[in-house]
Parts: C-alpha cells; structure tokens; sequence
C-alpha cells in the first residue's frame, strides 16, 4: 500500500489517526451548529504575522480558507507584509526611517512595498489556496477603485489612511463564488499609490460588506493584560473595555491599530472580532468550528455572554450578529 499522501490533500497531524471512531465523529459533528451558522455568511481574514513568513503554516492557512468556503462560507482574504518589505529593503539596500512606529515611505519605498505586496506576497496566497482548486483571484486596492486612500501626513509620505471603500469589484467576486486576496495598498483620486496598515483595510472592508465577522492572524496568543505574559490572554472585551485597555497603556506597537481596528469593525457592524494567534496550525478552523476560545473575541458593549463560547451558537441572539 502507498503511503504517498494524496496530491493537495490537507494534511493531518499524525496523532489524530490515533483517535477512536467515536471520537473522530465527535470532532466532526461538534462543528455542525457553526457551520450552519455561518452558511452564506462573509468573514474576512486578515493574514498577518508568524503565519505568514512560515511555508507551514501559510500551506495550513490556505486550507482553511478553502474549507469555510467548500461549507459555504464566502471568505475575503486581507493581508501584510511589513516583514516581507523590510526584507527586501535590506537586500536593495535601502535605508528605512520609522517614526512613531511607521516606515517613512517616499516614492522609491513605496515601490518597493507595492511590487513586494502585490508581485509576491499576495501572489504566494492565491497560488497557496488555488493548489486546492482555482477559486482565489489577487486584487489590489487599487483595482475597480476598491480602497480610496488619503496621505495619513505629509512627513510619512505615503503611508495612507482609509478614505473610503468601494466594495462593489468584492461583491461580484464573491457572487462568482470566488475568493477575493487583497493586497492593502489603496489610489487617490489622481492616482497616486499609497500603502496602508493591512489591519485598518481589512476592518473597513467588513464593515462595507457586512461581514459576520472579522478574524486577525497574529504573532501573539491574543490580546495580553501584560504584554510579557503569554497566560494573561484576555478571552473576551467589549468596547468599552478595549478602551480602558487602550486608555491604560496596556496595548502598544502593532497592537494599537489592530486594536482600533477591531473596534472600528464592531462599530461598524461586523458580530465580533476575533485575534488569534497565527503560529497555531489551523487556528482559522479552530477559532470558527470548534468550542475551543482561541484568542481574543471583541464583541459590542452589551455583547458580552456571562459564560464561555456556548452560548455563540444559541439562538439567543445576544452574543452573535
Ligand atoms: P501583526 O500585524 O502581523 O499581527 P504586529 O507586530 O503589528 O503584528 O502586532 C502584534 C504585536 O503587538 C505583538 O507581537 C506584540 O509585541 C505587540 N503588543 C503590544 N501590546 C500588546 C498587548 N497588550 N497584547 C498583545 N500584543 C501586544
Ligand atoms: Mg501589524
């Protein structure tokens, strides 16, 4: 007997072979109320961190996306890649400036960005999830007037802010039943390129297209009460407690607009939004089909279910859009 595995077929961690029948089948029909749940539904997935710059993880990332829309899910990719552009920079041996935190982005290094984000990385996602069938189409924010963009300040240079959004070359895509990866540079009118942080493009796109909910990959468990323990992931807030945590100076760097983010796409609608930490393998799957409460959930005041994820898939109606 051959033990190749099938071409382009998920791959399992061995371990799970060991599970009895009985239990492999509670697996699979535990995740049976959420795939009803989000049927139809839009969640987009913002592809960041660790996940991204690993093969392994990226490969068990594309599967996931594949997964949720083989059960009818409709998911938009959003990603990054700040590493990704520092690393070529360095290999072109251009200097980068930050200040508070952004690279300082003039004509040469906003190419560099552009040709990075859009020519590889969003390329290596869509080739990823297309080994499993030709479903990923690769956009910018340029494209079809998707993300309108504005410089955030003139000392940045261009380092844009979210105008607005123009969903509509999104919606036609996933009408095609296709799935949309978008790189997160966005035009100005005159048609001026800007690049804009991946976190903040992806909560205005939910926010557009009415996603149910918003899931960011990152490099850490979820968002920590002290940033230098990994055991103090804080499973569940709601937006006035993301303010206190903002207000407190308890979330910095990278966290700061992610954070904003999230509550920009509550506020704008979208159920929840979920950090998760993108070294585990499958953490999409397991965040969205399972009871297990990976990372951390940011839900509309008032939203918050005194207990754990049960209540998630009820038909209470208070915890989930
Ligand atoms: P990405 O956008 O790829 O997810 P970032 O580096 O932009 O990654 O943001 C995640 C980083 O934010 C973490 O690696 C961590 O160093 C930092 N951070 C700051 N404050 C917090 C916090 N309270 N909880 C978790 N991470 C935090
Ligand atoms: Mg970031």
């Amino acid at each position: 007997m051959s033990t190749e595995p099938i071409p382009g077929s998920p791959s399992v961690d061995s371990s799970t072979s060991d599970f009895s029948p009985e239990r492999r089948a509670a697996v699979l029909v535990e995740t049976l109320p959420y795939i009803q749940r989000f049927a139809g539904s839009i969640i987009v997935v913002k592809f960041g961190g660790n996940a991204m710059v690993d093969e392994n993880l990226a490969a068990r990332f594309a599967e996931d996306v594949v997964l949720m829309h083989s059960v009818g899910i409709r998911p938009v990719v959003v990603h990054g890649g700040g590493p990704q552009i520092g690393a070529l920079m360095d290999r072109l041996g251009i200097k980068s400036e930050f200040r508070e935190g952004l690279r300082v982005t003039d004509a040469e290094t906003l190419d560099v960005a552009r040709m990075v984000l859009v020519g590889k990385v969003n390329r290596d996602i869509v080739s990823s999830i297309n080994r499993h069938g030709s479903m990923a189409v690769g956009l910018s924010g340029e494209d079809a007037g998707l993300i309108r963009a504005s410089a955030r300040n003139p000392e940045l240079g261009f380092v844009g802010d979210v105008e607005s959004v123009n969903p509509a070359i999104i919606q036609r895509l996933l009408a095609e039943d296709l799935i949309p990866v978008v790189s997160t540079i966005g035009a100005d009118l005159t048609g001026q390129a800007y690049n804009i942080n991946a976190d903040t493009v992806a909560a205005a796109l939910a926010g557009a297209l009415g996603a149910e909910r918003i899931l960011y990959l990152t490099d850490v468990e979820g968002l920590l009460a002290d940033v230098g323990d990994p055991s103090s992931r804080i499973s569940r807030v709601d937006l006035t407690g993301l303010a206190a945590l903002t207000a407190d100076g308890t979330i910095s760097g990278g966290m700061i607009p992610k954070v904003q983010a999230c509550v920009d796409a509550v506020e704008a609608g979208v159920g929840s939004a979920h950090m998760v930490d993108g070294r585990i393998p499958h953490v999409v799957l397991l965040e969205l089909f399972t009871d297990l409460g990976i990372g951390t959930m940011v839900l509309p005041d008032g939203g918050v279910a005194a207990d754990g994820r049960g209540l998630d898939v009820s038909d209470d109606g208070v915890d989930g859009p």
